[in-house]
């Protein structure tokens, strides 16, 4: 690999966590440009063509060019995972799956260490340092390079990952982050699982820790279409499901998020079937198009000082196959056209997305930044409040999302003004 200068990532990670100004666009527009990866193809396996096929591609890190054929014996296990585990919806529907399998040869493993520095890898991938997460992190541009080249329309990639030494976890991230597996070699039976999370989008439904869900935390809840932070279950009735037990606890948190009781491969690998709520969006599939916009919503004014805003809202029909809404409510302290505030509505609902990859995130806060709030909510909720609201102008901008895309917004502006309140 070319030892060419390349942005810090702490400081690619502060960039997106801006809003994109014309300068954060420009400083990422020069950032220096990895060269594209070309993998070699070992094998692939095209049994389906069309929208309702789903296509796998395989990738190594960290494997030299002698070590290709432990990069194959760990696609192979990981293959036959998908084809033979009874949970599995590769197997429940094989002639649908496409796999691609390429090979990139690095010159060393990957660190197994948190906080140690990328070694010359295909991908660079490492450990981030345990106070950001501790979590997989690797060149993800050259990852999605070096996928197009092998599968165009590809919907998850999957890198399977040999270390110096050894990394206890694999992660998978949600398909609007990237949908890339990170597996460490022998990590193969948690290769269902994974997909889950990058097919998906579902969450992690075990519980490790035993405390409560933060409420910063609240705003990636509504990604997750099996979690809720609803204990009536309304959220899975908008999936069809008429009476689905629930239990408190979920993502890897004792309190504050819900999930069903049943069992399920997102709480357990060795689970015989996914949970009613998993199995709904998996039969529901990855969806086509993009959904409709919500309608309009309805602004409630306060009805006395001191009172808060709220915002009433339109269920979406269920074949709409919307999983979640966000709004986003800015103050304005000048004109700002519509274009503005859709760059600035995409800038805020990434940065609630990669909290997804990185829970208790203090530099992503709950994803608002100063005269912005974020409201990210579950699809069956119809009344949100939006707080007090200080004199001058704002705008509501609204849209809902599917798995993989969301709507075209709608705006509403609106003036506070300082007698609105009655006395
Ligand atoms: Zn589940």
């Amino acid at each position: 690999m070319s030892p060419r200068p390349r942005v810090n990532r702490a400081d690619l990670r502060a960039l997106r966590s801006l809003p994109m100004t014309p300068l954060a666009l420009l400083v990422l527009a020069l950032a220096p440009q990895e060269p594209a990866v070309a993998p070699s193809v070992l094998w692939r396996d095209v049994r389906a063509t069309g929208t309702s096929s789903i296509d796998l591609v395989f990738l190594p890190d960290g494997f030299r060019a002698e070590e290709r054929d432990a990069f194959e014996r760990s696609v192979r296990t990981a293959v036959e995972r998908l084809e033979t585990l009874e949970a599995s919806f590769v197997r429940s529907a094989r002639e649908r799956w496409n796999l691609h399998v390429g090979f990139v040869p690095s010159r060393e493993a990957c660190p197994s260490r948190a906080g140690a520095l990328a070694r010359d890898t295909a991908f660079r991938t490492h450990l981030e340092p345990d106070e950001e997460g501790g979590l997989f992190a690797s060149d993800d541009a050259a990852i999605e390079g070096a996928a197009r080249a092998l599968a165009p329309g590809r919907d998850a990639v999957v890198v399977i990952v040999r270390s110096a030494g050894r990394v206890g976890f694999a992660t998978g991230d949600l398909p609007r982050e990237g949908a890339r597996v990170r597996l460490p070699e022998g990590f193969e039976d948690a290769i269902l699982h994974e997909l889950g999370h990058s097919l998906f989008a579902l969450g992690d439904e075990y519980v490790g820790r035993r405390r409560p869900l933060p409420t910063v935390e609240n705003a990636v809840v509504p990604f997750y279409p099996n979690l809720t932070l609803d204990r009536s279950g309304a959220r899975f009735a908008t999936l069809g499901l008429t009476s689905s037990p629930l239990e408190e606890g979920a993502l890897d948190f004792r309190t504050g998020v819900f999930r069903s009781a049943a069992p399920c491969v997102m709480r357990d690998l060795e689970a015989t079937r996914f949970c009613p709520p998993c199995a709904a969006v998996i039969a529901a599939g990855l969806p086509e198009a993009p959904p409709p916009p919500p309608e309009p919503p309805r602004l409630v004014a306060p009805r006395g000082e001191g009172e808060p805003w709220a915002v009433e809202l339109t269920s979406a029909p269920r074949e709409a196959h919307v999983l979640r809404r966000l709004a986003v409510l800015f103050r304005l302290d000048a004109a700002t056209d519509d274009a503005t505030l859709r760059t600035r509505f995409a800038a805020a609902e990434a940065r609630v997305s990669r909290k997804t990859r990185y829970m208790e995130s203090p530099w992503l806060g709950d994803g608002s930044l100063a005269d912005e709030a974020v409201f990210s909510m579950e699809p069956q909720i119809t009344r949100r409040e939006l707080g007090v609201l200080a004199p001058g102008q704002y705008v509501l901008a609204l849209a809902q999302a599917n798995l993989l895309e969301t709507s075209s917004l709608v705006l509403v502006r609106f003036e506070v003004a300082p007698s609105a309140a009655p006395r």
